[in-house]
């Protein structure tokens, strides 16, 4: 605006005229009174401030105007006026900020007031001159330079060529570069210097140039400083004609929240404990590789495996050590995995090893699964030091290998799979490794159909007790154990190896199991009157010995039947003292003190610690027929043998080997001791109750016992009937 020049070509005529022209092109309120505060001009901006187009009468009452912006204390702008014009030479006088209220705003506007004289030509009049000066763009720059220089995003604003002029606090801490430097760079030689993109440069800068702006995640490289992940906005800023005036950069710090992601993803993928992988990953790996194979197959093998024992470490000696061995068993399966192959830890002490992309060719593929797999195996079985202990630990595994999927979701059924050969693994005795093979698919569905046959079997009708003899060295009948028999309408026979797991694990070998007691001791009353001695035996599963009504159950049975506890001998396995110790040898207590004799079963397969033996109240010991069956060729197995014998010598244990199925090995254990009981198919096998009363108690005449001889190797079997 050039109001003197203007106004000294304008004529006197259109002087008013001007006046208001050149008012109206103000962007502040301008608003002329005379002497009597009467308003004489009011331009454009000031009749919006009043609210009215027309002159108003009493501008005063029309001007909303308050001390504070949220106290709505009104200001006397007319009382303020008049204690200040005349303005004394003519200095202009300013008001603090005031906030007044517009029709067009809200909120109150923040606005300065200045009163300056303006005289008359004549300079008889003076006039004064209301100036209102509108103050929220000015606020508000102020509150974006602060909010600039406060903001924890870092940011910078160029000059039309490009140099950084105006980096902020926060951009000068991120970049590690001081003002001074970042001036003297443009900030193309910025992002050169420190930013690695994860498009190429190509495309940010032609975003940027064409559509104005790029946003995007960024690694800030500062050397020596760790990589800062970040997103950063690039915005170019041009006048209407398109001209650049600006680039803006705004850089925001992304790794707290990249480190919570860490954090979530550690939670949800990955085991506390041992840092490997979980389930939930080896899903993803598998669904993931499964893709991958349909458009290009190639073979990759899962390998699961279980620690053997695992579970009496953990029991014995307490969780932490457990822990301990599990860290242990992460750390060696690690070293073994190749960069490609994900170890993931299952549950307890499961864990697996996906072998990616081995090979495309099948053999190949199979050796080098193999290879791994029995590499891991050889370095589970070790000893572990653990708390200044050192203990022996080795493990069983399974191992699948697979390519493209036949189906969607196979990625369950291939762990399935792999668990079932690592079971296979466990079954044959542990400590070795067990490639899948379909066979093992069919085992699992006829587990199934033997699961629902079980749910469904009538036990009068379908169960058989048979009974097996146990001999002492005379030849003389002392004992008969009671092997149950299935015979089911369709399955048919089915042996028990095959069916107590399968009702243990569906728990229905504690209904069978009462079953059996029950028949039992029947059939033990029944005997009993024929022959004063004999005692018969019964397996006890360990799910049936830690039922919590069990010792109830076996009280009820006896009153029920009278049966004589005295002559009855209770078979548990090393098993059972496994699981709630303490509570386990009460149980056995108490079993004792009604009368029962306790036998450990299968013994020396299990749990190999002796040191149980000093503390349980048992009367007899069965070696395991794995034992019996190599002696006496097999040095070890002698050794075995005699140290067992050696033991209950001690205790005054009866010792029952089992499986005995020739005359050598009768003969060969006779030797070693007279109080053993040889119980074997060189006798008899087991057989119906009938049978066995007809062969071993009603014909005095087959062992008269002045008949008998005193070696067992000068007589032959008793019976070889077979079942
Ligand atoms: P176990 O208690 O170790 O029983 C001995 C097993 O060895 C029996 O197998 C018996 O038939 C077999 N056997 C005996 N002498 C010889 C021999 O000279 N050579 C060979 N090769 N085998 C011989 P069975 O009857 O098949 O029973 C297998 C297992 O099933 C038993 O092993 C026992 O653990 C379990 N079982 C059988 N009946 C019952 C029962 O009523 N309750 C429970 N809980 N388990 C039972
Ligand atoms: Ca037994
Ligand atoms: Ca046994």
């Amino acid at each position: 605006m050039t109001p003197i020049h203007f106004k000294h070509r304008l004529p006197t005529a259109d002087f008013t005229c001007s006046h208001q022209q050149i008012a109206d092109h103000s962007n502040d309120g301008l608003i002329v009174l005379s002497a009597t505060l009467e308003p004489l001009l009011i331009n454009q901006i000031a009749r919006q401030y009043l609210g009215e187009a027309e002159l108003p009468n009493d501008i005063f009452k029309r001007l909303l105007i308050y001390t504070q912006k949220r106290k709505h204390i009104q200001f006397n702008l007319k009382e303020w006026v008049q204690s200040n014009t005349p303005i004394i030479q003519n200095a202009p006088i300013q008001t603090e900020l005031l906030w007044m209220k517009t029709e067009q705003q809200k909120s109150l506007i923040p606005v300065i007031f200045q009163l300056s004289n303006i005289n008359s030509s004549s300079r008889q009049t003076i006039n004064t001159l209301l100036l209102i000066q509108d103050q929220s763009s000015k606020i508000e720059a102020e509150a974006k330079v602060c909010l600039m220089k406060t903001s924890d995003a870092g940011q910078f604003i160029t000059d039309s060529l490009g140099l950084i002029t105006e980096p902020n606090p926060a951009f000068i801490q991120h970049t590690h570069l001081s003002a001074l430097k970042l001036k003297k760079m443009t900030y193309i030689d910025w992002l050169k210097a420190q930013v690695v993109f994860k498009v190429p440069f190509d495309l940010v800068m032609e975003s940027l140039l064409k559509i104005g702006n790029w946003s995007g995640e960024i690694q800030l490289t500062v050397p020596q400083k760790k990589a800062m992940p970040a997103i950063l906005t690039l915005s170019m800023l041009t006048d209407e004609n398109r001209n650049i005036e600006h680039f803006v950069g705004v850089i925001q710090d992304l790794s707290e929240i990249h480190d919570a992601h860490h954090k979530i993803e550690q939670l949800a993928y990955y085991d506390s404990l041992t840092g490997l992988a979980n389930r939930t990953l080896l899903h993803n790996h598998l669904e993931q590789l499964l893709i991958k194979y349909q458009q290009k197959p190639c073979y990759s093998a899962l390998i699961l495996l279980d620690l053997d024992n695992f579970k009496i470490i953990n029991d014995t000696l307490g969780y932490p050590v457990g822990d301990e061995l599990l860290i242990l068993v992460a750390q060696k399966l690690q070293c073994l995995a190749h960069s490609n192959d994900v170890v993931i830890r299952m549950e307890g002490d499961e864990f697996a090893l996906l072998y990616q992309d081995i090979s495309q060719d099948t053999s190949e593929a199979l050796t080098q699964a193999l290879g791994l797999a029995y590499k891991i195996q050889d370095a589970l079985d070790d000893r572990y030091t653990l708390e200044n202990r050192s203990l022996h630990c080795s493990a069983s595994v399974g191992v699948y290998l697979f390519s493209k999927p036949p189906q969607e979701g196979y990625s369950d059924e291939l762990i399935r799979y792999a668990n079932m050969a690592m079971h296979e693994a466990k079954k044959l005795g542990g400590n070795q490794v067990y490639l899948f093979e379909d066979r093992l698919c069919n085992l699992a569905k006829q587990r199934l159909e033997m699961l629902q046959a079980l749910n469904h079997s009538e036990l009068d009708d379908e169960f058989q007790l048979y009974f097996q003899a146990q001999i002492n060295a005379q030849g003389q009948i002392v004992s008969a154990e009671t092997l149950l028999r299935w015979f089911h309408p369709t399955l048919g026979l089915v042996p028990p190896n095959e069916f107590i797991p399968v009702a243990e694990e569906g728990r229905q070998i504690i209904k069978i199991g009462l079953w059996v007691m029950h028949k039992a001791f029947i059939q033990a009353k029944v005997w009993h009157k024929k022959h004063k001695k004999l005692r018969v035996a019964i397996n006890i599963s360990p799910i049936q010995f830690h039922e919590q009504s069990f010792i109830e159950l076996v009280i009820g049975l006896i009153k029920f039947t009278q049966v004589n506890p005295n002559y009855i001998t209770l078979e548990l396995t090393e098993g059972v003292l496994i699981r709630n110790t303490t509570l386990a040898l009460q149980k056995i207590q108490h079993l004792v003190s009604l009368g029962f004799h306790i036998s450990i079963d299968d013994f020396g397969t299990g749990y190999s610690s002796l040191s149980y033996l000093q503390k349980l109240p048992i009367h007899e010991l069965k070696i395991d027929r794995s034992f019996i069956q190599h002696i006496p060729d097999n040095q070890d197995d002698v050794a075995i043998v005699n140290t067992i014998l050696k033991l209950a010598e001690n205790k005054q244990l009866t010792i029952v080997a089992e499986g005995v199925e020739t005359e050598r090995q009768a003969n060969f254990l006779r030797q070693q001791s007279d109080s053993l009981l040889i119980q074997g198919y060189f006798f008899s096998k087991p057989v119906p109750a009938e049978q066995f009363e007809q062969q071993f108690l009603n014909p005095p005449e087959a062992y008269p016992e002045n008949k008998q001889t005193n070696t067992l190797s000068s007589q032959a079997p008793i019976s070889l009937t077979t079942h």
